[in-house]
């Protein structure tokens, strides 16, 4: 198949949905890879790297999705990208359509078929594709935390895993799932105290088997919440009610009870956050302070380190996508967790909770 990928065109968008890498493996099972000049600019990879790899360049992004059979890519596509699409056309992706029926129209429009990253399942009932970037910023959340917790950044001037003779950090992580274990992964290496708060009581047995006595666990009330959020340097909220808000666990009024200069890492704010004053930042401006607390907030935290993502991306889409190339929409027929991707498909909405959402027939 001829595989292509684009130069990533969101605003402050670096990862690409290719590493050369990536090229490497389609190219050895006699695929052909049409790479968009510049592609690899975020991540440090040259025109020659890909090259070198064994794909094409392409001099614009119209030649990719021109000669491409199938797309694939990091973010949905934008206006001028969905344009481009064309019926036969695979697109494999993040796409997010439920709320966004702009882009859906232009999908259905390009009768192109359409696989979002976000809705492939695996065996264990988890999102595989998803997965990575909680990955990343579960472990990202504690490099932000620490970094709040200094002077200059308004925080407390605290140094998360102390010195001898002087203690260490208190960090409290609600939501014990894929973010929450990878932020206290991170803050135990860093030598600070770790709680982590969940509702599910199988999920404390593991994270307590899997951490042993270097964290506490405790059962997620608004009582355990309360005392923990009090006494902490630093809390991250990494809850996840699937296909819900997230819910507001750090309240207006318990801010004024926390230590002045304490530090609130909402990683959940794409989901609407899990604290009451949270809202969205960005990279460039990524933190505000209420009531002495400062908050970070940033809705798209792996966009801060595209190399590590780009690759921690393409290893979970790969074998997806190797699989699409060998055998076209037939891949579909024997794997469910991939038909499970399926969002858009010839016109039509192709994903129930999209189509229920946007009012498609499905
Ligand atoms: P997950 O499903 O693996 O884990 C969520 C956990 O929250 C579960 O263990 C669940 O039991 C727990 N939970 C639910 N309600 C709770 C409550 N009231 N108190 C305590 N725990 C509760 O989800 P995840 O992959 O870890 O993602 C967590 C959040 O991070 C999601 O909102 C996700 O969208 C977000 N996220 C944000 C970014 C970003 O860049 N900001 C990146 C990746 C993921």
């Amino acid at each position: 198949m001829r595989v292509g990928t684009l130069k990533e065109i969101k605003a402050d968008e670096h990862r690409v949905g290719l590493t050369p890498s990536a090229v490497r493996e389609y190219v050895a099972r006699g695929h052909e890879v049409i790479v968009e000049t510049g592609a690899g600019a975020g991540i440090g990879k040259d025109d020659a790297a890909y090259e070198q790899a064994g794909a094409t360049i392409a001099a614009s992004a119209e030649e990719v999705f021109e000669k491409a059979e199938m797309i694939v890519k990091v973010k949905e596509p934008q206006p001028a990208e969905w344009a481009q699409l064309r019926e036969g056309q695979i697109l494999f992706t993040y796409l997010h359509l439920a709320p966004d029926p702009k882009q859906t129209e232009g999908l259905v429009k390009s009768g192109c078929t359409a696989i979002a990253y976000e809705t492939v399942t695996d065996s264990a009932g988890g999102l595989p594709l998803l997965q990575p970037m909680s990955e990343v910023a579960g472990r990202l959340s504690i490099q932000a935390a620490a970094h709040c917790l200094e002077k200059h950044a308004g925080g407390r001037g605290f140094l998360l895993g102390g010195v001898p003779g002087v203690s260490p950090a208190r960090v409290v992580v609600i939501g014990g799932g894929v973010v929450g274990t990878h932020a206290a992964r991170m803050a135990v290496g860093l030598g600070a105290e770790v709680t982590i708060l969940d509702r599910s009581l199988p999920r404390l047995r593991v994270l307590d088997e899997m951490f042993s006595s270097l964290v506490r666990t405790r059962f997620s009330t608004a009582e355990s919440i309360e005392e923990e959020v009090m006494a902490a340097d630093a809390v991250i909220g990494a809850v996840l009610i699937p296909g819900a808000s997230a819910p507001k666990l750090v309240t207006r009024d318990m801010l004024p009870g926390m230590k002045n200069g304490a530090v609130l890492v909402d990683v959940a704010i794409d989901q609407g956050g899990c604290f009451e004053t949270s809202k969205p930042t960005t990279h460039h401006q990524p933190t505000f302070i209420i009531d002495g607390v400062v908050h970070y907030c940033v809705a798209n935290m792996p966009g801060a380190v595209p190399l590590t993502s780009s690759y921690a991306l393409g290893n979970a889409t790969l074998p997806f996508g190797l699989s699409l190339a060998a055998k076209g929409l037939d891949a579909l027929r024997g794997n469910p967790h991939l038909k499970a991707g399926l969002n858009v498909h010839k016109g039509m909405v192709t994903y129930e909770a999209v189509a229920e959402a946007l009012g498609y027939d499905y």
